[in-house]
């Protein structure tokens, strides 16, 4: 799997504020937004503001209280969103076999509705 980041993906430019989002709630380390293109009632993403590109490179190089700081900032996401009674999925998608589109880490919190089966 390549592990080389490209400051030109989509999610850099958000982290730039080159696009716009609708952001949901950030932290030190983290960002959550709204997927542009909602898969479930609720779909939000979450990335680290620094640049790794998938879930591999995030775990292998960020600092503990960075990885601490992005998870509690998908659980506060699960919070605000009212998902944590009702049930979510969360999904990382990481290279070729994963369909992984944007090449910078992120977790899909989906919601809302059931979900069903885990792979279609
Ligand atoms: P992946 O397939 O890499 O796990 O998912 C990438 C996600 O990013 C997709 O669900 C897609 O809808 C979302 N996405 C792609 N471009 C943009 C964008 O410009 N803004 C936002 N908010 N989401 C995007």
């Amino acid at each position: 799997m390549k592990n080389l980041y490209d400051e030109n993906n989509i999610f850099a430019k958000i982290l730039r504020s080159e696009i716009p989002c609708n952001k949901i709630l950030e932290n030190d380390f983290a960002l959550a937004f709204s997927d542009i293109n909602p898969q479930a009632p609720t779909h939000i993403l979450v990335i680290p503001k620094n640049s790794y590109v998938s879930f591999y490179d995030f775990t292998k190089k960020a600092e503990i209280k960075e990885v601490e700081l992005f998870w509690n900032l998908v659980n506060d996401v699960i919070e605000k969103e009212n998902v944590h009674e009702t049930g979510f999925r969360l999904i990382t998608n990481s290279g070729n076999h994963g369909n992984q589109d944007v090449p910078h880490f992120h977790v899909h919190i989906l919601g809302g509705k059931n979900l069903g089966r885990m792979v279609n």
